[in-house]
């Protein structure tokens, strides 16, 4: 039992040294990566539930690594909150998606995410004033994201913070809602504009009776708050069907159209939609 022990320990100690060696890789490459300019923003369309007009695109920051190719942000997000590079890459996607919308039709808003080590930094008003101030983008045109674990590390002065944002024009939307934090109270703390329905809800739409309903609640709870609901990850029309009976009013999804670069946008103008 004793050498087994020791061997388990050595093992353990291995796969522990390779963790945290492949972790400071990755905080060194992305250091550079971010420097050397191999970070993209993708942007997924966000439509009008009945009409499908366009009414934002959301901006998914994507890393094109040298040797791995494509990373998607699930695997460097949490690595740049832990290590506070979160801040210089929070600013760089503010710059980028502004600038971007900027050229964009004056009805198209940008969503972008904000990490809750965002909110910790003391300087996201400014990076957010920045970003409107260099890009010319009116601050109406400007949605932010934040998630329940925002609303988790709750404090007086992220409460200002998004009042302040407010007050300049610019919109929050709740993202991911539904999934974690079962306390609803905080949604008479601060007005949202927008509950984003996570997913999953979209997901088992067919499958599960309840998530029907759980749509439908939220969607009424949406609106004796006065705030929007979208329904996120929209794969087919049958889901699209269901989740406009419910009455949900924006959908976002590979259905609707899957994030792709700046570069392969293609925007109707108001006048083509008309005709
Ligand atoms: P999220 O904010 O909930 O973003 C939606 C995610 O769902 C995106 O994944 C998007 O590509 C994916 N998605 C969209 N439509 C569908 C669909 O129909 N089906 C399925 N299965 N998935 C769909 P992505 O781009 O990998 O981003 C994952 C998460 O990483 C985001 O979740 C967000 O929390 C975070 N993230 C992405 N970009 C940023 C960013 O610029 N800043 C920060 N702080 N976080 C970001
Ligand atoms: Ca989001
Ligand atoms: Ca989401
Ligand atoms: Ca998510």
């Amino acid at each position: 039992i004793k050498a087994g022990g020791r061997n388990g320990f050595a093992f353990f100690n291995q796969a522990m040294a390779a963790t945290a060696d492949e972790r400071h890789r990755l905080e060194v490459d992305f250091r550079e990566g971010l420097a050397r300019g191999e970070f993209e923003l993708y942007y997924q369309p966000l439509v009008d539930a009945v009409t499908q007009q366009l009414r934002a695109m959301e901006a998914l920051v994507r890393w094109n690594h040298p040797d791995k190719g494509l990373i998607a942000p699930d695997r460097f997000i949490a690595m740049a909150e832990d290590t506070g590079l979160v801040g210089a890459l929070g600013e760089w996607i503010l710059q980028t998606a502004c600038a971007e919308a900027a050229t964009w039709p004056d009805h198209v808003k940008i969503a972008v995410n904000i990490s809750p080590v965002q909110f910790r930094k003391t300087n996201l008003l400014d990076v957010i004033m920045c970003a409107l101030v260099d890009s010319g983008l009116p601050p109406e045109r400007l949605e932010i994201e934040i998630t329940e674990r925002v609303l988790l590390e709750w404090q007086a002065d992220h409460l200002s913070i998004l009042h302040q944002l407010k007050n300049l024009g610019i919109s929050v939307a709740l993202d991911d809602f539904g999934t974690g934090y079962s306390s609803l109270s905080y949604l008479t703390t601060f007005p949202f504009d927008k509950l984003k329905i996570d997913r999953s809800f979209t997901r088992d739409l067919l499958a599960r009776d309840h998530c029907g309903a759980i749509v439908c609640a939220i969607v009424n709870l949406g609106r004796s708050l006065d705030m929007l609901t979208l329904a996120e990850g929209v794969e087919s029309e049958a889901q699209l069907r269901m989740l406009r009976a419910a009455g949900v009013d924006q959908v976002q999804g590979y259905y609707i159209g899957r994030p792709a670069p700046a570069r392969d946008l293609v925007f109707e103008t108001g006048r083509r939609q008309q005709a």
